[in-house]
């Protein structure tokens, strides 16, 4: 199959068959993730059990790029430790940035891997990197992730 044609199929799936979308209750990070310049808004939920992320889901709307790359994120760091996912984070980043190309590197990103074909389309950058820019930005400053009660 052809990289492009998997990308496609992989992003269709995402947006029509959405695995971890839905608000979470009782989470302890909670933070919005916004890209005005596509009308991207999502909210990011995790739950934390010690020092990995024992659930996670999303909510909000956007165009296709933004909302099947933040599923496929969540799908990742589920059961992670926060450290593995600020990596992953940076992987991705650096992925769809055209910084980090090597297979390797690339391969820790499962299904996202999918998404590198992003970074020849630069208007879409912010839209594939919003869920995994909010994810580290939550985890790396939880105090701006605070939920409200
Ligand atoms: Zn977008």
């Amino acid at each position: 199959m052809e990289l492009k044609q998997l990308y496609r199929e992989i992003v269709n799936e995402h947006n029509l068959h959405p695995v971890h979308k839905g608000k979470m209750e009782n989470a302890d990070l909670v933070l919005r993730g916004v890209n005005p310049s596509c009308g991207d808004d999502i909210t990011l939920y995790l739950k934390l059990e010690g020092e990995a992320i024992s659930e996670a889901s999303y909510d909000g709307s956007g165009c296709a790029i933004s909302q099947a790359s933040v599923d496929m994120m969540v799908d990742q760091i589920i059961g992670k430790k926060k450290d593995e996912a600020i990596k992953l984070a940076e992987t991705f980043m650096g992925m769809i940035k055209g910084e980090i190309t090597d297979e390797e590197s690339i391969e820790a990103l499962d299904e996202a891997a999918a998404l590198q074909d992003v970074a020849h389309m630069p208007a879409r950058v912010k839209c594939a990197v919003l869920g995994w820019h909010t994810m580290q930005e939550m985890l790396e400053h939880p105090e701006k992730a605070v939920p409200e009660n």
